[in-house]
């Protein structure tokens, strides 16, 4: 008889926001459902926009992003946050070994059943998202290998890794239904954390122009807040295309 399962999701994206524009519905659902969530935000995003007026000078933006994101996750129920700290546009040239290294402790520890992450070009080509998806799915591999860094405790397989899509969401979603576009394999209701997902992008204060254009100054911001997609890297089988659930076909496989 199998056990029910204990959901643990880990989300690994390029700067703070990401999580919150990303994947905070499906963060929401899995908390709600009695799972965890951990993240790994490979940078604090130093060089993105100010606000207008400005939240803090240039050089404090880094720290302020950072205070922005444990907000947001206080708002999602994020548990385990890793700030990895690389330099903002520049994560292509971290390097390789140092940041597997992060990942795969980080992997290890929290043995997640399902990663989310960037596609491979990033969903609109940012370089630190293209960075971020390669390093994640080679620590993915390496956390599964006891033969990397056995210090670190016990290799973990993760059942499925999820990707965002190739292509901007809430243009999908805009465009109607989401089901025939490619790359949506996981189409997932979040209308009842809409609201929470909403507190939580609003928590990005400095990010507000961004988050206002693609949400808040839409007239179909309802919808855009309450579905979120994703694309099948590996993992089970999909019973039926779009999934509705990250955690479908797992369930019972892995406690
Ligand atoms: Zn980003």
């Amino acid at each position: 008889m199998s056990r029910p399962l204990n959901r643990r999701l880990l989300l690994v994206f390029a700067h703070p926001d990401d999580e919150s524009v990303f994947a905070a519905g499906v963060v929401c659902r899995t908390v709600a459902g009695g799972g965890r969530v951990a993240l790994c935000t490979a940078t604090p995003g130093e060089h993105g926009k100010l606000g207008d007026p400005p939240v803090c000078s240039r050089e404090n933006l880094g720290r302020a992003r950072q205070a922005e994101l444990m907000e947001a996750c206080r708002i999602l129920g994020i548990s385990t946050i890793r700030l990895l700290g690389y330099p903002d546009r520049a994560l292509a040239v971290a390097p390789a070994d140092t940041i597997r290294r992060q990942l795969v402790e980080v992997i290890r520890a929290v043995r997640p059943q399902v990663v989310a992450t960037f596609e491979p070009n990033g969903t609109n080509l940012h370089p630190d998202h293209v960075a971020i998806s390669r390093f994640a799915g080679d620590a993915v591999s390496a956390a599964a290998d006891a033969r990397w860094y056995p210090e670190l405790g016990k290799p973990h397989t993760i059942a499925r890794l999820a990707w965002t899509l190739p292509v901007r969401p809430w243009a999908v979603l805009r465009r109607g239904d989401p089901a025939p576009e490619p790359g949506v394999d996981f189409a997932i209701d979040v209308e009842a954390f809409a609201r929470r997902k909403a507190a939580a992008l609003r928590a990005h204060r400095s990010q507000h122009i961004t988050i206002d254009r693609i949400f808040f100054s839409k007239p179909d911001r309802g919808r855009l807040l309450s579905v979120e997609l994703f694309r099948q890297a590996f993992g089970p089988r999909l019973g039926s295309v779009p999934e509705t659930d990250l955690f479908a076909g797992i369930a019972g496989r892995l406690s």
